[in-house]
């Protein structure tokens, strides 16, 4: 039997609502399908740090290491700090496993709404290749003369031939992945006359790798203002750092909820583990009270789903949670009136009803 090792990492806040709804229709999913899930619970985060002075053990990384996937909830405390929590956690992961390409589909779920008064069922359909690793948060620059009037702040963006080859590639992947095989490679070679110039450069080179994939450049705020007026146009998109921070929250406010928007941070060569979450933080204003949006999370297992290498089990999760959301049984951040619990037992009977 096929058998994969999951870690599962909860956190702090909703993290330990929906991680366990995640693995309840994990195991329903994989039961369903015939393969095995060797999943190991680690009670990292923030209560971990209270008691421990670490989010978690030092040998950390060696003990996520020979997983086949991470699977994460939440990180994040209203008393710590983001350099202790985000930073003794989830970035530790995400840096020292090089999951250097944040992965962010877009869709507008049954039953939802979009915000876009003209967006047809469909026409939003996305995926955000977000570059991970370097760009304009590699934390370059510094401060001159402080307090003077002459005052000089920089903060360089740096781009390499390694990090932006191999990020297109997974871009081009991706498109080439999926029906329409389109990619649109995003910058700002306009005005940034150096990294992006760069970008667009690698970008054809790439393209030549990829004959099927047509690609076309855009213009990083044109693309945000195409995203509103013409959702339909786009497929797979690929940018920067910064760039692709602001356009996937633009995603994700288009497609109507936080509750439902899921990422990969994919290293996908696959020399360490991947890391699969919802893009929610704790939510400490809902947590304990068994009401959190689980869907994020079970579309997150989808993607693990795809990347273990069981494209059939991904989409037969996501059709069950389609099936869910269209026949209303949703949580109040969408409208509906379901807690957390009542969804994840409908998702995991529409798996088990499944032919
Ligand atoms: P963080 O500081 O880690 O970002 P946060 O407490 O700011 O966490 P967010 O995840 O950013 O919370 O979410 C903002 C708000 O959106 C939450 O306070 C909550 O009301 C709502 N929300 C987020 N995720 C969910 C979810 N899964 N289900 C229901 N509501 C959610
Ligand atoms: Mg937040």
């Amino acid at each position: 039997m096929r058998r994969y090792r999951i870690a599962a990492i909860a956190g702090d806040g909703i993290g330990q609502e929906v991680i366990p709804a995640g693995l309840d229709v994990l195991r329903a999913i994989a039961d369903r399908q015939g393969f095995a899930l060797d999943v190991e619970e680690f009670p990292w985060g923030s209560d971990y740090y209270r008691a421990n002075g670490k989010m978690m053990p030092e040998d950390g990384l060696e003990t996520l290491k020979p997983f086949d996937s991470i699977f994460f909830g939440a990180v994040g405390d209203a008393h710590l700090p983001d350099d202790i929590t985000l930073w003794g956690l989830r970035l530790k992961i995400c840096q020292g496993f090089d999951q250097y390409a944040n992965i962010r589909p877009t869709r507008v779920l049954p039953g939802l709404t979009s915000p876009l008064r003209a967006v047809e069922p469909g026409d939003i359909d996305w995926v955000i290749v977000r570059e991970n690793s370097e760009g304009e948060y590699a934390g370059h620059g510094g401060r001159a003369h402080r307090g003077h009037p002459e005052e000089v702040a920089t903060e360089t963006a740096i781009f390499t031939r390694a990090g932006v080859t191999r990020i297109m590639r997974t871009a081009f992947r991706i498109a080439q992945s999926r029906p329409r095989k389109l990619l649109t490679v995003v910058t700002k070679s306009n005005a940034q006359k150096h990294g992006m110039v760069f970008w667009d450069e690698i970008a054809a080179e790439v393209a030549r790798e990829f004959p099927d994939v047509t690609w076309e450049k855009e213009l990083v705020d044109a693309m945000a203002a195409r995203m509103v007026r013409k959702p339909g146009s786009i497929d797979t998109v690929v940018a920067t750092n910064l760039h692709a921070d602001i356009l996937s929250d633009l995603a994700g406010a288009v497609a109507g909820s936080l509750g439902v928007a899921p990422t990969a941070n994919l290293e996908p060569d696959r020399r360490f583990p991947s890391m699969f979450e919802p893009i929610h933080g704790s939510a400490f204003d809902i947590a304990g009270k068994g009401v959190a949006n689980p869907v994020a999370t079970f579309w997150t297992a989808a993607m693990m789903l795809e990347h273990l290498g069981e494209p059939a089990a991904a989409a037969s999760l996501m059709v069950a949670v389609e099936q869910v959301c269209a026949s209303g049984i949703m949580t109040a951040d969408v409208g509906g009136t379901a807690n957390t619990a009542e969804v994840t037992a409908a998702v995991v009977a529409a798996i088990r009803g499944a032919n």
